[in-house]
């Protein structure tokens, strides 16, 4: 049995997009499902990442599996829909099968809903038997222990900053009304045993890990025990976290002795009632500053994220956010629009209010605004949304975060560089460039929504 896994990506993310491949570090889906094939089965199994490199048209396999998220899902839908017509079998799943799942079946054999450990191999056996379901789902009894090994091995290791990624905690708790993380997966929180991840982490024989999970200190006392228990292993760690880490002098000291060397954290949007529009009160505006410099005084790096368009921010929400990035030497500052992904409790808010104006799923990328903003018009908020990359990473902006006394400059120097093309790039991804999958042959039916000769 032949197949081949597949991570379509936005035009954005894709290979010869606008990412660098300091941005990239090796994605966990893919080489997990590689992960979950049964030995017995002795399939033939490649990845192919789109943020990494193309995706064959002439692809050799029997089975094609295409993990989806909701700003790829057209072009997954295009590849799904000419494999499909060559006869191969086609499985979806991923965020965006999972939140849409009828949406998703017009272009699949099979639907994955959920987290797949335990139902794709499932799915496996049922395909080799002929029995196969057209839809799977996560079970109430998942677990993430003893989850499988992801095979890194197939990936080209030559297209990534880093093949170490490690999952230790799935899940996020909280209820911030953007999310699609919650929306697609529930909001429980799994953890995998501690000593699991030790023992990933020391079969790596590498110096650096990087956690992509989405909220590193979901579990508090979870994240104690894994930090503890990283610090004799020496290792130089990156992940993601909420400002509340700042709210704990203890946290960010073991933090900083596990060997944490940077955290991507959600700062959203200077202004306090903004964070309650979007239901994030773990952030505490006032308090940015000082997270920044505590963080700092342990050689911890931050990326900090925001995400423009809420109803209260007008069109001086740009300036004042890069102003804010300099005097606070935001290390690595990232800007994105809010996006009302499906099934979240933004979309439904926006859409009860006749204010979701884009449906085409291709243009929810985080970077282009989908909705009419309450304070400006759409196009504004594009424009400063691209404004404040441009900004953000001149040369001269750059030279004013990062201080001479930076600790980390072998990582803050070359990913602020990689940020430097993307800003330098963004204002090409256009509409017409985003919704383009015509590289993708056609095939026509009448679910095909997202052709041209069907808008
Ligand atoms: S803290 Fe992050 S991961 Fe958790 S719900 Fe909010 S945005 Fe999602």
């Amino acid at each position: 049995m032949k197949i081949a896994l597949l991570a379509p990506a936005g035009a954005m993310h894709r290979y010869n997009g606008s990412f660098g491949k300091s941005l990239h570090y090796a994605p966990l889906t893919l080489t997990t499902l590689a992960g979950l094939v049964p030995d017995e089965l002795e399939a033939d199994i490649r990845i192919y990442d789109e943020t990494a490199g193309e995706i064959p048209l002439d692809l050799d396999a029997d089975l094609v599996c295409i993990t989806c998220i909701t700003g790829a899902a057209p072009r997954c839908y295009a590849y799904a829909d000419y494999f499909r017509s060559l006869g191969k079998t086609i499985v979806l799943g991923g965020v965006h099968p999972s939140m849409l799942p009828d949406e998703a079946e017009a272009h699949a054999d099979v639907i994955m809903i959920g987290f797949a450990e335990f139902t794709f191999p499932q799915m496996l056996f049922d395909y080799v038997n002929k029995s196969l379901k057209t839809r799977y789902m996560q079970g109430a009894d998942y677990t993430i222990n003893g989850r499988a090994m992801p095979r890194r091995d197939l990936l080209n290791k030559k297209r990534y900053i880093t093949l170490n990624s490690v999952e230790a905690v799935r899940g996020c708790s909280l209820p911030c009304t953007f999310c699609a993380y919650p929306a697609a997966f529930g909001k429980t929180v799994h953890k995998r045993p501690v000593a699991e991840v030790v023992k990933e982490i020391e079969a790596l024989h590498s110096k650096e890990v990087l956690f992509p999970d989405v909220n590193l200190i979901a579990d508090k006392e979870y994240a104690i025990s894994l930090f503890t228990a990283l610090i004799p292993l020496r290792k130089k760690w990156l992940g993601l976290v909420t400002s509340a880490v700042g709210f704990d002098d203890n946290l960010i000291d073991l933090f900083a002795k596990s060997g944490c060397k940077g955290l991507l954290i959600g700062f959203e949007s200077l202004s306090q009632s903004s964070q309650k529009l979007i239901n994030k009160g773990v952030n505490k505006v006032v308090e940015y500053a000082e997270l920044m410099k505590k963080l700092h005084d342990v050689g911890i790096l931050v990326q900090g994220c925001f995400a423009f368009g809420a109803d209260d921010e007008d069109q001086s929400v740009f300036e004042q956010t890069a102003k804010m990035a300099i005097e606070t030497k935001i290390d690595l500052p990232r800007y994105s629009i809010l996006t009302p992904f499906p099934k979240t409790e933004l979309y439904q808010q926006l859409s009860a209010q006749n204010r979701i104006v884009e449906r085409n799923w291709a243009m929810y990328d985080v970077e282009h605004c989908v909705f009419t903003p309450k304070q400006m018009t759409k196009e504004q908020l594009e424009e400063g949304c691209a404004w404040a990359w441009e900004e953000t990473y001149s040369v001269s902006s750059i030279m004013k975060r990062l201080s001479p006394f930076n600790r980390t400059p072998w990582l803050a120097l070359p990913v602020n560089w990689g940020y430097r093309g993307y800003a330098a790039k963004f204002r090409r991804f256009t509409r017409e460039v985003m919704t383009d999958n015509t590289d993708i042959p056609e095939v026509k039916h009448e679910n095909n929504l997202y052709r041209p000769s069907n808008w």
